[in-house]
């Protein structure tokens, strides 16, 4: 069993999804928008967000990549692609919510792909920066909380499948 250390509490998280959520709507308003959730590190994220955003306006979407080798700390580059986005999201606002933006690879393959489908916008949100190990040059547009360079779990973020279901978010020591 790995020992987990609390990095940012229950308290703490949502203070600052309600504030992402207050900052999206300042920005959307009623206009349409489109939640995509990168499943599965962003569940819990997207869903509390989307539901702190005052809109009746919002639709959420999952994309499902893998990027990670199992039990594997670093991100290959390789992106396998596992289900696409079902909505039509042409000339839609649409924000790419990840969990955690670490060389940026991710995320800026899920933008070349969103960008395919013609939306309006594209802006892109994740909870957690690891600016530090940044390889590639995107901008995350809505950033929750900027981190060290620590392997963080739960929240939606796993170790080998496991600590997604913490409600804090802690890292291995
Ligand atoms: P990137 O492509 O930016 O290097 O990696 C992004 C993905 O790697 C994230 O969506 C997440 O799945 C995973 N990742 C990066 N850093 C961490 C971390 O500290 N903890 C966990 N659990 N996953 C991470």
């Amino acid at each position: 069993m790995e020992k987990i250390k609390t990095l940012i509490n229950e308290e703490k998280l949502n203070n600052r999804i309600e504030e992402l959520a207050m900052q999206i709507y300042n920005d959307f308003g009623d206009e349409e928008t489109v939640l995509v959730c990168i499943l599965k590190g962003a569940t819990y994220f997207t869903i509390d967000l989307s539901k702190k955003i005052k809109s009746n306006n919002v639709i959420l979407d999952f994309i499902k990549i893998s990027s990670y080798g199992v039990g594997n700390r670093e991100t290959t580059g390789h992106i396998d692609f596992k289900l696409g986005i079902s909505e039509n999201i042409e000339d839609k606002n649409v924000i790419i919510v990840e969990d955690i933006v670490d060389s940026g690879k991710t995320m800026k393959y899920l933008i070349e792909y969103i960008k395919t489908k013609k939306p309006k916008t594209v802006k892109t949100c994740a909870l957690l920066d690891k600016p530090s190990r940044r390889t590639e040059d995107i901008t995350i547009d809505y950033v929750g909380f900027t981190v060290e360079n620590l392997f963080v779990v739960g929240y939606g973020m796993d170790y080998d499948e496991k600590y997604r279901n913490l409600p804090y978010i802690g890292y291995i020591e």
